[in-house]
């Protein structure tokens, strides 16, 4: 008996086989998907902006409802807050690793001097980014500063040059911070 196919059935068949073909090799997928897109990355990207462009208010409702939902809402808010904690950290690494010196407050006046015992503080969320020329004023009240969220600052400060960096910003654990702000304030005056 020969067995006759109808075009549906050799349809159905393939993709089975094809699906079948695809679960056991991941990898090679994975692969060939991303260099699809590389090798058409351009035609993927207007594609995308037609796309947008098209639907764009049908687009727009469904990210509304999205990011309403309330478990939504609280993840977002979670990685921001996420977001904020490693941009801080890795400002604060950055600003050490230029001292040469392990994340920890730099002291004031002098270096280690910070705590009774002589040990300097090393807990992130006791340290503060002190300016070390001033100007701290400035860059919390401007539009580049603070106001642009401590997420954009951070990114802002990672931006500058080593030497800018290393020049503008220390760390000083909140004790330090207050101490150099109360000497300051009596020079003035
Ligand atoms: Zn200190």
């Amino acid at each position: 008996m020969i067995l006759v196919l109808s075009d549906e059935e050799r349809r159905k068949r393939k993709n089975k086989q094809n699906k079948l073909w695809r679960n056991t090799h991941k990898e090679q997928v994975t692969a060939s998907k991303a260099r699809e897109y590389r090798e058409n990355k351009e035609r993927y990207k207007k594609y995308r902006v037609l796309y947008w462009k098209k639907n764009r208010e049908s687009l727009l409702q469904q990210s509304k409802v999205y990011h309403a939902r309330p478990k939504n809402k609280a993840r977002a808010k979670k990685q921001k807050h996420q977001l904020k904690i490693s941009r801080n950290t890795e400002l604060m690494e950055k600003i050490a690793s230029l001292n040469n010196r392990p994340v920890e407050c730099f002291g004031w006046p002098t270096y280690g001097s910070c705590s009774p015992g002589g040990t300097p503080e090393t807990r992130t969320e006791r340290l503060e980014f002190d300016h070390i020329h001033g100007g701290g004023h400035k860059d919390r009240t401007s539009s580049t500063g603070y106001n642009l969220g401590k997420y954009q600052w951070c990114n802002n400060q990672l931006k500058l040059s080593d030497k800018k960096l290393r020049e503008k910003l220390q760390l000083l654990c909140s004790g330090c911070n207050q101490e150099k702000i109360r000497v300051e304030q009596r020079k003035k005056s």
